[in-house]
């Protein structure tokens, strides 16, 4: 079947969407916004996807956010100041304390090994620490500490371990886990993408990209002038936002090309171009990925052999002082170590969701409030169909058997009032009709406020520019 724009515009059936339903596993289940809205009636040629799945870091107790970012005005000496132990018993990790890469899982397992050396030169042999949160970066601390003869408890407080890196393994729904948090690995990611490699996980490469409007293809939307605006912006006395740095190099960030673009750059950090500083910018997306077609949690699981795991154990109390560490657990139980490394992420700090006795220094507290966390969320499709994605059928070919293999994989929505402007194709590298979309910034906490019958229709009409062929 072709899809045409007529099926894809009447959106998902709500009969099809209880099926569908079975494989959206957000994680703890977000609260449906009450939806007075009617229900859209199925119609016997619309269109709906074959699985679904979203994620829901923005309302996560567990996340409160995505990823951090730094926020215009605030130094990155801040995530300096946020690794510093304190009182040689508490040892902060996450990404939001690494300065090099934050709100990556690059960032994560630095964190984590940074944290984990801090800890050892104060620890004697043997002795007894916690580590709080399962994540990459408390895995990584765990390794590290259980390799050096420690005794390690490591507290979870989800049901599963990984935090922020979630494979949906659902086999009836998806032909390979659908990733619901961190999943892309950039070249530089050699140490991740060596744990891939000796677990024998199977990797897609996503390149190319293709930027349509409704109109059709449009060019490709070159980040240089974003370079250059960030380069002219840094020389500047004060930091200035991502978006005052460009209409000062008279660029406007509301022109449908450009706003696609710093949704990407969203979708990537978290943060909005009014709120992104230009001294310490967010990262930019990057060209090529390679994409894990394979359940992550055993990289994870790998590196918490050894510690002593408790799952559905959410830490609520971290009292401290020179003898050692008290931890009080949401059961109501107090357990004492002699030091404590933590892991959860800056929403969850910035909410308070974790209290300390005493508070934590200025120092601390100062970080927590001037860094930022950033919404990143994440939507997977798949049809039963191809998807038509870049040109009409050439020479030869038939509709609907265009050249997977020479289709851009990352696609870009320009213009229109659509929630989510960044999709990952994964069909030209794996044979499946997956597509992924990203959201990042102020979309992404309002894509999270979305029941899941209006998620999936907001995901298929921004869709609609790549389901159907370009005039
Ligand atoms: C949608 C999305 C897409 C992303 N895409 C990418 C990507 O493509 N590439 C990339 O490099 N990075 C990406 N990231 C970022 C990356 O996933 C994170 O930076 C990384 O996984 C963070 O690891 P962490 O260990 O610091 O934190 P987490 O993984 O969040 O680990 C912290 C742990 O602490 C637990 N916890 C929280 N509160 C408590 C408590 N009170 N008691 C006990 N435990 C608690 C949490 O449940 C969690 O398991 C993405 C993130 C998201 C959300």
């Amino acid at each position: 079947m072709r899809i045409t724009r007529r099926t894809l515009l009447i959106g998902a059936g709500a009969g099809v969407l209880g099926v569908l339903l079975a494989s959206c596993t957000p994680e703890p289940a977000p609260s449906p916004t009450p939806d007075r809205s009617p229900t859209p009636k199925p119609t016997s040629d619309a269109i709906t996807p074959a699985a679904f799945a979203r994620s829901s870091w923005s309302t996560d107790p567990f996340a409160l956010g995505a990823a951090s970012f730094t926020p215009v005005g605030t130094q990155a000496t801040a995530r300096d100041a946020l690794a510093e132990p304190i009182d040689d018993r508490l040892f902060l990790s996450g990404e939001a304390t690494d300065s090099e890469a934050p709100g990556t899982m690059a960032a994560a397992l630095r964190s984590g090994e940074r944290a984990a050396e801090q800890l050892l030169r104060a620890a004697d042999a043997g002795e007894r620490v916690a580590v709080i949160g399962a994540g990459l970066a408390g895995a990584t601390a765990a390794s590290r500490l259980v390799a050096d003869g420690l005794q390690v408890t490591v507290f979870e407080a989800r049901d599963r371990v990984g935090g922020r890196i979630h494979s949906v393994v659902d086999d009836k729904a998806w032909p390979f886990p659908a990733q619901l948090g961190g999943w892309l690995f950039v070249a530089s990611d050699n140490a991740l993408l060596d744990s891939l490699n000796a677990l024998d996980i199977r990797t897609a490469p996503i390149a190319g990209s293709l930027w349509r409007s409704s109109e059709g293809d449009v060019g490709a939307v070159s980040a240089e002038p974003v370079q250059a605006a960030i380069a002219t912006a840094q020389q500047g006395l004060t930091d200035t936002s991502l978006e005052d740095a460009l209409t000062a190099a008279g660029a406007d960030p509301t022109e449908p090309g450009l706003a696609a673009l710093l949704a990407s750059i969203a979708a990537s950090s978290g943060a909005d171009a009014d709120e992104a500083s230009t001294w310490f910018p967010p990262i930019l997306p990057a060209d090529e990925y390679t994409a894990p077609l394979a359940d992550l949690t055993p990289v994870v699981e790998g590196l918490l052999e050894g510690a002593k795991l408790s799952l559905s154990s959410p830490v609520s109390r971290v009292a401290y002082d020179e003898a050692g560490v008290s931890l009080g657990i949401a059961s109501g139980e107090s357990l004492s170590f002699d030091r404590v490394l933590i892991t959860v992420p800056l929403g969850v700090l910035k909410s308070e969701g974790l209290q300390f006795a005493p508070a934590l220094p200025f120092g601390h507290r100062g970080a927590i409030d001037d860094l930022g966390m950033g919404r990143i969320e994440t939507v997977w499709l798949r049809f039963d169909d191809p998807l038509i994605a870049a040109t009409p059928p050439a020479e030869g070919e038939t509709e609907g058997e265009t050249d997977a293999a020479a289709e851009p994989a990352i696609w870009h929505v320009v213009g229109g009032d659509v929630s989510i402007r960044t999709w990952i194709n994964l069909a030209p590298a794996t044979g499946e009709n997956i597509v992924v979309g990203l959201v990042g910034g102020d979309a992404a906490a309002d894509f999270a406020e979305l029941d899941d019958q209006k998620a999936l229709e907001a995901a298929i009409a921004s869709l609609a520019p790549f389901l159907t062929a370009p005039a």
